[in-house]
């Protein structure tokens, strides 16, 4: 049976998956759900998951309990399942030619049924509620969490209460929200406020959390490299890159790759890369110091007022980053960071390539053409980044910077317009028909 497990190396205290906890109950450690290693055939597996790929059940099709061998055990009968994931690998031409590179892959998570990637890990975080027998749900959101619980608690029958920092959330992921029927509650604070406030409350209340530091949703986050090798026939890239924010997805990912090492699917780690906006980079300030000082001794500084147009990653206090951090050291990873006007071209051009993408998605592209440019990444390397949210998530950023009036405040309060450099043409004409033929010059 998996069990959980305190990540922290003097505590290791272990707890059952029945008891309703989220962090160590005896040190207050993130917790890691601890699969006992089970004599798998790795090549029998992949025949067996291959097959799920041509089936009629829902737990065959999603993209998450298609691996359920590895994830924590349910009854079929229970699982709350949108069918997720199944989201698609898209070579990126353009992209790659922006990056300085000849090829570049997206994973593009954003595809998922309420379009970002949160939606792998709330299938097994509200599964999970379901078998605690909690009946409402509750998390702080910069929006996307929101939009997922609460669809997938509509799923299950269960209330969901979002915990959202006042006027920092897009329209589009509000509305999924309040479209599914959560209750919304507007905090007069930042995320890193609404989070602490969401912890406390959910200590000893009948909501049960469900951030990314309930271990339940690391384990369906995890599938995203179970599903990519599955894409790739088990071909590891050289390098996977992801965005930042409170650091659960990239914990997840490197959580998903160890395990498969560990049971013999793959022999090595692709290099896992973290890109964060240079106004809410925790985690690269921490990294720059362990690159001078060694990592033995360093701890995370939340940044305070963490600011970025790419709200989904504002983050100044990330809850997982030392999970995002084991990942890194044992693959050899790398952290960078991008500024708001390397982000805003990037989503451009990631649009152009048919895809297109949220802000938050886009430090990947960015972050690519700065290691590259820096010579950190090497002209043959095989790369997968991972696009996180759908490009209808925030409307108006891309409005905006079409139309050369994207603006961002930096912590000092000073107002920049961001140019437009790969704005797409925008003609007003008269109703007439050699007026616009005299336009688009034809
Ligand atoms: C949640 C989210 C992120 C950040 O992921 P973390 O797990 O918090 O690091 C990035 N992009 C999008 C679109 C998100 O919704």
């Amino acid at each position: 049976m998996p069990f959980l497990q305190c990540i922290e190396s003097n505590c290791q205290a272990q707890f059952d998956t029945h008891s309703r906890i989220y962090t160590c109950e005896r040190c207050g450690g993130l917790l890691d759900l601890v699969h006992e290693v089970r004599a798998f055939d790795p090549e029998q597996l992949k025949r067996s998951w291959d097959q799920r790929l041509a089936s009629k059940e829902p737990a065959n099709q999603s993209g998450v309990w298609r691996f359920r061998e590895l994830l924590p055990e349910v009854d079929e009968a229970n699982i709350i399942t949108m069918i997720e994931g199944n989201t698609q690998l898209f070579d990126a031409p353009r992209s790659a030619e922006y990056a300085g590179r000849g090829q570049l892959t997206f994973k593009h998570l954003g595809m998922n049924p309420t379009g970002s990637f949160k939606d792998l890990g709330m299938t097994t975080g509200v599964t999970q509620a379901q078998k605690l027998g909690a009946n409402s749900v509750a998390c702080a959101s910069t929006g996307n969490t929101s939009a997922s619980m609460a669809a997938y608690a509509a799923r299950a029958g269960m209330k969901a209460v979002i915990f959202i920092p006042s006027g920092q959330i897009s329209l589009g992921k509000l509305s999924q929200a309040l479209d599914y029927g959560a209750t919304v509650v507007q905090i007069d604070g930042d995320f890193d406020d609404a989070m602490r406030l969401v912890r406390d409350i959910t200590k000893d209340s009948p909501l049960y959390l469900l951030n990314s530091v309930n271990p339940f949703r690391l384990e369906g986050q995890k599938t995203i490299a179970f599903e990519m090798l599955q894409q790739r026939d088990w071909q590891v890239p050289d390098r996977i890159v992801v965005p930042g924010g409170n650091l659960g997805n990239s914990s997840a990912i490197a959580k998903g790759l160890l395990e498969l090492i560990e049971m013999g699917f793959i022999d090595h780690l692709p290099q896992i890369t973290i890109i964060q906006a240079e106004g809410a980079n925790p985690l690269y300030q921490l990294w720059q110091r362990i690159q001078s000082e060694g990592s033995d001794t360093q701890a995370l500084q939340p940044v305070k007022g963490a600011t970025t147009l790419a709200t989904a990653i504002k983050i100044g206090n990330p809850v997982s980053w030392q999970k995002s951090l084991r990942g890194l050291l044992k693959s050899h990873g790398e952290v960078e960071q991008v500024s708001e006007q390397e982000i805003a071209d990037a989503k451009a051009i990631i649009g152009r390539d048919g895809i297109g993408c949220e802000p938050a998605s886009a430090v990947t592209l960015a972050g690519i053409r700065k290691l590259v440019a820096a010579g950190r990444i090497q002209p043959n390397e095989d790369i997968v980044a991972i696009l996180t949210g759908h490009v209808l998530k925030d409307p108006d950023y891309v409005v905006n910077y079409h139309r050369g009036e994207l603006s961002f405040t930096d912590k000092l309060g000073q107002k920049h317009l961001l140019s437009s450099n790969y704005a797409s043409q925008w003609i007003q004409v008269g109703a007439d028909r050699s007026e616009i033929e005299k336009a688009l010059s034809l």
